[in-house]
Order: C-alpha cells, then sequence, then structure tokens
C-alpha cells in the first residue's frame, strides 16, 4: 500500500522511526493508503529546514512583493488545475458529499489568490510626532513573524490549511505544518503543489503524525516563532502551555457551541432551513455549527414539524455519491457523537428524531449516524453545554428577547451565532448583545475569505482570513527618523 512521507528541507522522506499509520475512509471503514508516522526527532529536523531558510539561506523571506505573489498565484493555479482531484480526496478521506468538497477546494483557490493581491496592497502607516527631541518622522513597517508552527483539524481538511498558508506564505515566513492524521491526503498534495510551483526547499515543511508527539513538539520548540492551530479548546490551552518557553506568538481557532436564535417573525420556511445548514452541514462537524436552537415559544411546535420532516427526507450516503449527510469522519468521532446522544436520552430530552447509528446493508460498514434532533432541552443538560460536533441539533424555547440573549450567551464559547427575524433593528440589537465573533442574520454559516474570522471567550484568540489574517503573520516595526542628523543639545555640557 501506498505510503505518504514527510517533506523537508525541500524533500520528501520516510520518518526515522519506520512506523506508519492508516489513513480511513469512513464511508467504509477501509484503509486509503499509509502515512509516515513521524517522532520528535523527525519534526526538530523540519523545524530546523523551517529556521534555516527563515534565518540564513533567506530565499523567500527575501523575494520581493511582485514575485511571492507570483508564486501564490501560481499555487493557486495548479490548484485549480487539481481541482477535481483535491476535492475527491477530501470526500475519501474526510467522507464530506463531494459537491461539499468542492466548495471548499473553489475556496481554498481563492483564499491564495486573496492573498497573493492583499500583500501587494498598500501596508503600513505613517505618524505625526511631536517635536521633543527635534523634527521626527514616524512610519511602521510589515514583517515576517519568522518559523511559524501551523497544526490543523480533520473537518475542513484542505481549507483549514489554506486559511493558515496562504496569509503565513504570502507574509514571507517559513513553515512547518503538522495537519490531521485523519485527514492528511489534499494538504499532502498542496505541498507537491508548492514543490511545482517553485517555493524555496525549506521554506514549507510538512510533518505527518500525532499531536501528542508532532503537535507537541512544534509547540514547545523554542526556535518556532508563532504556533497557530485550529481544533478543540483542550488542545488549544495545551498549546498556550507549550508556547510559553518563549512567549511564541499564538493564533488559536478553537471550538464552539454556538446559538440560533430564531423569532417569532422570522420567514419560518427559511429559518426551518437555514437551521439545518446550521446543524447538519458536514455532517455537523463545523467549529461555528449552530447547533443550541432557540425558538420562541409561538412558533415552537410549527417549527418542530417542518425541520422534523424536512430532516427525515434528507439522504444519506457515500460522500462520493452526493448525498445530502455523509458518514462522519471516523469510528471513534461515530462513537463520541453517539455517546452524547445517550446523554441526552439519560438526561430527559425528547427525541424528536434520528438518535442512532445506520447500520443496515452497506452503512454497516461506515460511520453513518440518522440527524439527531432533540427537543425541551435545558441548559444544564451536556448536550446543551457541550461541543458535539455531529449531526445533532438541540432546541429549546424563550418567551422574550432579553431571554433569548441571555440563554444565547450562557456558554464558555464565543465562536458564532445566529438571529432569525424580519425586524431589522431587533435583529441588529441581539446580533450586538451576542458576545462572539461571527453572526449570521437570517442565515447561517457562509464565510468569506475577505472577512475575519474567529472567537471571543473560550473559542480563541485572533483572526483569520481577511487583512487580519494577514497581520496575524507579521510582525510591526515602528521607525522613527530624526530630520536632522546634527547634536540636539539635550545635554548641556
Ligand atoms: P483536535 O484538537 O483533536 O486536533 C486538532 C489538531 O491538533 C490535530 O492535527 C491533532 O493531531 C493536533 N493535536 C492533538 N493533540 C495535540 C497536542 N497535544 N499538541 C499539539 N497538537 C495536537 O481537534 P479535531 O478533532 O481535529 O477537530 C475538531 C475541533 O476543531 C472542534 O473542537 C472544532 O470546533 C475545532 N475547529 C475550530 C475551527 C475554528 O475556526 N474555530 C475550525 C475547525 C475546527
Amino acid at each position: 500500500m501506498d505510503t505518504k512521507l514527510n517533506f523537508i528541507a525541500g524533500k520528501w522522506v520516510l520518518s526515522a522511526t519506520g512506523r506508519t499509520r492508516e489513513v480511513i475512509n469512513p464511508a467504509n471503514g477501509e484503509a486509503l493508503c499509509l502515512t509516515t508516522e513521524s517522532s520528535a526527532a523527525d519534526t526538530e529536523s523540519a523545524i530546523e529546514a523551517a529556521w534555516q531558510s527563515f534565518y540564513k539561506t533567506r530565499e523567500w523571506r527575501d523575494t520581493d512583493a511582485q514575485a511571492k505573489s507570483d508564486t501564490v498565484l501560481k499555487i493557486a493555479s495548479l490548484m485549480d488545475a487539481y481541482r477535481d482531484e483535491l476535492a475527491m480526496l477530501d470526500t475519501l478521506d474526510n467522507g464530506k458529499p463531494l459537491r461539499e468538497s468542492e466548495g471548499d477546494i473553489d475556496d481554498a483557490i481563492h483564499c491564495f489568490r486573496y492573498y497573493a493581491g492583499l500583500i501587494q496592497a498598500p501596508h503600513g502607516a505613517t505618524y505625526d510626532v511631536n517635536g521633543g527631541f527635534g523634527p521626527m518622522h514616524s512610519y511602521t513597517i510589515h514583517e515576517p513573524v519568522g518559523v511559524c508552527g501551523q497544526i490543523t483539524p480533520w473537518n475542513y481538511p484542505l481549507l483549514m490549511s489554506a486559511w493558515k498558508l496562504a496569509p503565513a506564505i504570502s507574509a514571507g515566513n517559513s513553515i512547518v505544518f503538522k495537519p490531521s492524521s485523519n485527514c492528511p491526503l489534499s494538504t499532502i498534495r498542496l505541498f507537491e503543489i508548492f514543490e511545482e510551483a517553485g517555493m524555496p526547499a525549506g521554506s514549507v515543511n510538512l510533518v505527518l503524525g500525532s499531536g501528542g508527539e508532532v503537535g507537541h513538539t512544534i509547540a514547545a520548540s523554542g526556535k518556532v516563532d508563532m504556533v497557530t492551530f485550529t481544533g478543540s479548546t483542550k488542545v488549544g490551552q495545551s498549546i498556550m502551555a507549550d508556547a510559553v518557553g518563549n512567549c511564541k506568538k499564538v493564533g488559536l481557532e478553537l471550538g464552539g457551541k454556538s446559538p440560533n436564535v430564531i423569532f417569532e417573525d422570522c420567514d419560518l420556511d427559511g429559518a426551518v432551513e437555514w437551521a439545518m445548514v446550521g446543524f447538519l452541514f458536514n455532517q455537523g462537524q463545523v467549529c461555528s455549527a449552530v447547533a443550541r436552537i432557540y425558538v420562541q415559544e409561538s412558533i415552537h411546535d410549527a417549527f418542530v414539524a417542518k425541520l422534523k420532516a424536512k430532516v427525515e427526507a434528507m439522504s444519506i450516503g457515500k460522500g462520493i455519491d452526493n448525498p445530502d449527510i455523509g458518514p462522519v469522519v471516523s469510528e471513534a468521532q461515530m462513537n463520541k457523537v453517539l455517546s452524547y446522544i445517550e446523554k441526552g436520552k439519560e438526561e430527559g430530552a425528547t427525541l424528536v428524531t434520528g438518535g442512532y447509528r445506520l447500520t443496515e446493508g452497506e452503512y454497516a460498514k461506515g460511520y453513518f449516524i440518522k440527524p439527531t434532533v432533540f427537543d425541551n432541552c435545558t441548559q444544564d443538560m451536556t448536550i446543551v453545554k457541550e461541543e458535539i460536533f455531529g449531526p445533532v441539533g438541540v432546541i429549546s424555547t424563550f418567551q422574550t428577547e432579553a431571554e433569548a440573549i441571555e440563554l444565547a450567551n450562557d456558554t464558555e464559547y464565543g465562536l458564532a451565532g445566529a438571529v432569525f427575524t424580519k425586524d431589522g433593528a431587533k435583529a441588529l440589537r441581539v446580533m450586538r448583545e451576542i458576545r462572539a465573533g461571527i453572526l449570521w442574520i437570517n442565515c447561517a454559516e457562509p464565510t468569506f475569505n475577505g472577512a475575519p474570522w474567529g472567537g471571543y471567550k473560550m473559542s480563541g484568540i485572533g483572526r483569520e482570513l481577511g487583512i487580519h489574517g494577514l497581520a496575524e503573520y507579521q510582525e510591526v516595526k515602528q521607525v522613527n527618523i530624526a530630520l536632522e542628523t546634527g547634536p540636539i543639545g539635550w545635554y548641556e555640557n
């Protein structure tokens, strides 16, 4: 069986451990290929390659902005040329419906194009300064941070890689990258594209392996200037702790349990369909899933009836057959989601639909969970408090706007939120009160390369995408120039 390798200092190499790991197709439980399983020593050699690239050979760092932009555009063009292959890889190891993978790849391509343009836009600023030491001029320049360690999850394999790699590379950093072991295939292909596009050796390094060994080594290394991570809040906390040693910059995109507030004056059919997108898109494996659904009491029964009918009509199958819902990513994730479903039943929530694994015929080989809705939920229930990261929505009711806001904010997370109402002023009031980084009004989940993405509270630190996403990978240097070169007469003697 084919074994996928690390990319270190411009070469495809096996881990010195000789260990491998299977990449599993969640639609049928079969191995797709093997990946080399790296050790801390492999990771350190990738970090060394990135360090040499940034601090010694400086080939990518010193490439001028126009040539950098040309290379990043070439990467985007190659991704476009291999679009169907990249989409198929995401569907094979992640399980998601092919049309969703295709949308992800298109977004990833545009992300590289966006940052190829942005690095040629004006940046920095000039400042008016006081004349205490004589006439002065002050301005800022933006520089790459240095060696960036980047660690990603499995839910949007190529897209999460693009959100990190496109701005970090465009800014001139050197990279050590670790994808999720569940879904590394499209990112491995992306590093082949980097090679084909002519990225200098050592500027982009890929290490395949576990979070505990490879990820931890990256986060703790004194030779890594910055670590950015997308994944669970628990691992994000351990990365913050690891980063303390050399006070490296930290960027964290973490978990969520986002609210969806549905008022009685909404377009009910629209709210039902968006609510489904909100907790079922990508099999519910979305950090920003608005899976805590709060419905105003007067429309509760109508909302639940319509939602139940539509959810039950969803097609479920292999991602390559383009169903509404594919398998969840792995057996472990399936078991985790099923255990939350059992908790919901035990703690007294009303099961409206779903609530089990599909086991008939072909389904039995894969990790398929029937889309699940719980009603009559209360804030103290585990399924309301914790991120499930699977196709499960939980419904509660509210009576007043103030109550809806209180329920929405009753969480340790702050990634996203949605509001449904035809009353524009009410939508804006509620939107402002929800303590989260991404808000949708009369929609849920769309995001754009130019707009900042990130969380409040325990959902993270910093922002990806947009101008903020580039700034994360830059240091800002203040430059002050005396406009006269002679003595200033500060000391009398
Ligand atoms: P995870 O935290 O288990 O793993 C994420 C990555 O971290 C993987 O590559 C993993 O190997 C690595 N890792 C694990 N332990 C590590 C350690 N000790 N040190 C360093 N790295 C380590 O998350 P997951 O299960 O892959 O993804 C699901 C989570 O990601 C959810 O909580 C979801 O909300 C979150 N997520 C957040 C966003 C966002 O933008 N905020 C986007 C996508 C996913």
